[in-house]
């Protein structure tokens, strides 16, 4: 009779443990990841001509919920400082890189902002913490369709996708006030200049196998100052 009471407790006691894993809201590790992305910004903010991180930005990366943008067999590695791969050949970017992107773009909370490269739509989720409404454009239909997803219910509704080329930005949703790339064309696509509101960023990697991370900023005449800020590694811009 004991013995039955101890496997019955003994099983019960493993249905609990296994709730508690399935329930893990990952609030240490994340804690623990905006940190890391605190340490790297410090140590690189000479570089970047950024004092410190907008509160507001590090807030953001420190409610994200980045476990649920990537695949369930990787979601133990979510809160690593590092990009994983969400499939397609594709991949979530470091968070640390996209803090820092964040950051760049300066968003304030009544920015419309464009996005190209959805993804897993983790940094979509951290930009629509930052402004008023984002607009984000996908190439990969399976992707772009399974951020939109995520990105609903998880709530964030002031997001609005698509899928199909970002080099062409989106006319119908433009101008905008800020546009952050996140896949790597070899030149700043023109459209995507001509889309943004004068005197607005955008933030965007552009090279070969190794990009410059680049902020661009448009002139009341059309033209841009580019500042180069630091080496990345993106997946490159395709086209359609
Ligand atoms: N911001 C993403 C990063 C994804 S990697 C995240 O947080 O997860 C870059 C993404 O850009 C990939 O999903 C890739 O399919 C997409 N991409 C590449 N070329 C594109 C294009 N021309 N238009 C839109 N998306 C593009």
């Amino acid at each position: 009779m004991n013995r039955l009471i101890h496997l019955v407790l003994f099983l019960m006691g493993l249905g609990m443990a296994e709730t508690a894993l399935y329930a893990k809201d990952y609030a240490a590790d994340r804690r623990r990841m905006v940190k890391k992305v605190e340490e790297m910004a410090a140590s690189t903010a000479s570089h970047t001509l950024i004092e410190q991180f907008d509160s507001r930005v590090i807030k953001a990366i420190g409610e994200v919920p980045r476990h649920q943008f990537v695949p369930a067999e990787i979601r133990a590695a979510s809160y690593r400082n590092r990009p994983l791969s969400i499939g397609h050949g594709q991949t979530i970017s470091q968070p640390f890189i996209v803090a820092l992107m964040s950051e760049l773009l300066q968003v304030k909370p009544t920015d419309r902002v464009l996005e190209i490269g959805t993804g897993s739509g983790y940094q979509t989720a951290v930009l629509s913490s930052l402004a008023a409404k984002v607009y984000s454009i996908e190439i990969i239909p399976e992707l772009g369709e399974a951020a939109r997803k995520t990105l609903e219910r998880l709530g964030y509704l002031n997001v609005e996708t698509k899928i199909g080329d970002g080099y062409l930005g989106w006319p119908d949703r433009a101008p905008f006030d800020g546009i952050i790339v996140t896949a790597a064309p070899d030149h700043i696509p023109a459209a995507l200049v001509d889309q943004l509101k004068p005197n607005k960023r955008m933030v965007i990697p552009v090279g070969g196998l190794t990009q410059a991370l680049m902020v661009v900023t448009k002139r009341a005449d059309g033209t841009t100052t580019n500042k180069t800020i630091v080496p990345v590694r993106f997946v490159p811009l395709t086209r359609e």
